[in-house]
């Protein structure tokens, strides 16, 4: 059952969820919140500078609250538009 290959598999899962721990534990340093939230698997599954309401309207995701791309989506929509757009000569057009 357990053989040389799962078991770094399961050994690189952990260690990539320990390092995304200290790295949300750096940032929560950082911006001085409160002890509390240094410590144990509270960063797990949750940034440190996000509030922990899932229905948030401030740090949600907008496709979510506001039914609208994020901004992210929207540069790439609009940069494959003046790529359909573009000629051959360079030129795009309007
Ligand atoms: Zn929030």
């Amino acid at each position: 059952m357990s053989n040389s290959e799962t078991k770094e598999k399961h050994s690189r899962r952990l260690q990539r969820e320990h390092n995304a721990i200290r790295k949300q534990q750096k940032i929560a340093k950082a911006y001085g919140l409160n002890d509390h939230q240094y410590e144990g698997h509270y960063f797990a599954k949750m940034h440190a500078l996000n509030c922990g309401n899932p229905k948030c309207l401030m740090c949600g995701n907008p496709r979510k609250t506001w039914k609208e791309l994020t901004i992210q989506e929207q540069r790439q929509q609009q940069e494959m538009d003046i790529q359909r757009l573009r000629h051959s000569n360079g030129v795009v057009e309007e």
